[in-house]
């Protein structure tokens, strides 16, 4: 036990909060910037179960705060889920993690977080963090909000408990403003420091402290400002007061969307399909150049581009347009 003898250590955790934690399970949705830092600082912690779920690949753009890829990982196009599990295990290969590379969406929510005690929110879009509040809240589980734009971050703990507000209660319908982390920008400090502490609500949680915050924090790195607010339930919030679902018990259903600030469109099946690759290439080999990947099947059709998850999910690239990926898809895959 010598690896986590500093965490042991400290007050907070302690021998008997260690062994919470090894026996712990947490899954974190969305691994960006602020999931990645997050699976990190859980590994390393000891959380005895790490599940890992994204729908995305890496990037160039994402070296820069999403600290635990590397060149190749671009370069390759690894899943980002995949890439997160294989350094992980070799950081702390004592913990289960299981990576999972999928579109988070009403048809696998429940499964991916009904079996764990807390669930990180590390997502990058509005309906996700919303899907998730819902079932977090059918599910009673707690989950630890997390958001960056620019300089600025932003956190909070939802908790399972009666009289505790709910991200709805917080931020009602109200979306972002336009705003997005492709056109502000994002520090990856900002995005660090997010994680750091959503983590550290994490811990205290697993280990059942008290002093579990029930503020929602702000902060702007770039002037200085650290504001804590109040967060008040309110009387006619329509998820944890009426409990009316929007997101939650709808099922997948056949989806597009247009991935943040990527000319990029995720286009997911109305069922989860099973493909084979090779059978695919075949068909493709007359349209563009096709690359069998561990993970994907690629078609470079000059300006645009298919990447196909062997589940029928698939991202169009050099669109941002969600008709027009519909029928990229329609023709290419025809699911
Ligand atoms: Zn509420």
């Amino acid at each position: 036990m010598e690896r986590y003898a500093r965490q042991e250590a400290f007050y907070g955790v302690g021998e008997a909060g260690q062994k919470k934690l090894l026996a712990s399970r947490v899954t974190v949705i969305g691994l960006g910037a602020l999931g990645s830092a997050s699976a990190n600082l859980l590994a390393r912690a000891g959380v005895g179960f790490l599940r890992l779920v994204d729908r995305d690949f890496v990037e160039y753009s994402n070296l820069q705060r999403q600290m635990l890829y590397r060149e190749k990982d671009a370069e390759e196009a690894v899943p980002k889920a995949a890439a997160a599990a294989e350094i992980l295990g070799g950081i702390n290969s004592e913990i289960t993690i299981e990576p999972v590379i999928a579109d988070v969406n009403g048809g696998n929510i429940s499964a991916l977080i009904e079996d764990v005690d807390l669930v990180i929110d590390a997502t990058d879009n509005v309906e996700t963090r919303r899907l998730l509040g819902e079932a977090c809240h059918a599910m009673k589980k707690p989950w630890i909000y997390g958001g960056a734009l620019a300089a600025c971050g932003m956190t909070m703990n939802i908790l399972p408990e009666e009289d505790a507000p709910c991200f709805q209660c917080l931020f009602d319908n109200q979306e972002t403003g336009g705003e997005t982390c492709a056109t502000a920008g994002v520090l990856g400090m900002v995005t660090s420091i997010v994680a750091s502490i959503q983590c550290t609500e994490a811990l205290k949680i697993l280990v059942g402290s008290p002093d579990v915050r029930r503020t929602l924090l702000a902060f702007d790195l770039w002037t200085g400002e650290f504001d804590e607010m109040e967060a008040v339930k309110k009387p006619d919030c329509p998820l944890c007061v009426r409990e009316e679902y929007v997101y939650y018990g709808k099922g997948a259903g056949s989806r597009s969307v247009s991935l943040c600030g990527r000319d990029a469109v995720q286009v997911v099946p109305d069922a989860p399909a099973r493909i084979d690759f090779d059978e695919m290439a075949g068909e493709w080999q007359r349209c563009g150049k096709v690359e069998k990947k561990k993970y994907t099947l690629d078609l470079d059709l000059g300006g645009l581009g298919i990447k196909l998850f062997a589940d029928g999910r698939a991202i169009i690239r050099g669109t941002s347009d969600t008709a027009k990926a519909r029928s990229v898809y329609a023709e290419y895959v025809g699911l």
